[in-house]
């Protein structure tokens, strides 16, 4: 933890079988200092599921209200049910130095920004083709045929976004994916802005350079 630096806001978007769910727990096993954030949802709990772990799932009356309460940074209905990011909870995990995961579609990574623009950084993974992507849902051996056709079909909406990222990411062999990711999360936790608090405060252990720089250049 890291409280004299500012976390920021890691979107990562795909479409399904794309990567992002290896890619996010690569970062969270790997790296200090980022976490998962925890979504709120209306719908029902899956087996394995732990309430407060993978999602907060409110009923629809709770999660109404606490739209109206703008509790949420962002909320969308996904498959007939609802999904939304505490603002408090991103909030304080920024101000605690830590960087937060967010699994969310372009949407919701449009609406993050437009409300946080400093605080996002949005990286899209892309397959390397579409018959690679079909290749991966069918490995995967989650979905029926026609499971898998639908996605084939989403998959085509998300990619079309891919100029709406800040960085983009071919996932083509894993290993360097998992390479270029950190990459992106080291640099990102390098800019002057993220910075800024500890510097100031080295810079200002060296006091002022009086008389050093008489010409004015320094
Ligand atoms: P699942 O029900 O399978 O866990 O998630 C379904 C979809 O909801 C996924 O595509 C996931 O990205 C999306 N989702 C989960 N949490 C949120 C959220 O807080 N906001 C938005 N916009 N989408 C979410």
């Amino acid at each position: 933890m890291d409280e004299m630096k500012r976390g920021f806001i890691l979107i990562l978007t795909a479409p399904s079988g794309g990567g992002k769910g290896v890619l996010s727990r690569h970062l969270v096993e790997k790296m200090d200092g980022i976490r998962f954030s925890v979504s709120t949802t209306t719908r029902m709990m899956r087996p394995g599921e732990v309430d407060g772990v993978h999602y907060f799932f409110v009923g629809k009356d709770e999660f109404e209200k606490k739209i109206r309460e703008e509790a949420f940074v962002e909320w969308a209905a996904v498959f007939g049910h609802f999904y939304g990011t505490s603002r408090q909870m991103l909030t304080e995990n920024l101000q605690a130095g830590q960087d937060v995961i967010l699994d969310i579609d372009w949407q919701g990574a449009r609406q993050i920004r437009g409300q946080m623009p400093g605080d996002v950084v949005h990286v899209a993974i892309v397959p390397p083709s579409r018959d690679e992507l079909r290749r991966r849902l069918v490995l995967r051996g989650q979905d029926a045929q026609e499971v898998i056709e639908r996605r084939m079909a989403l998959a085509e909406k998300e990619l079309s976004h891919w100029h709406e990222a800040d960085y983009v990411l071919v996932n083509d062999r894993l290993e360097q994916a998992y390479g270029d990711i950190e990459a992106i999360v080291r640099a990102e936790r390098l800019r002057r802005g993220r910075m800024a608090g500890r510097v100031e405060k080295i810079v200002a252990g060296f006091g002022g350079n009086d008389g050093l720089y008489q010409d004015g250049s320094g």
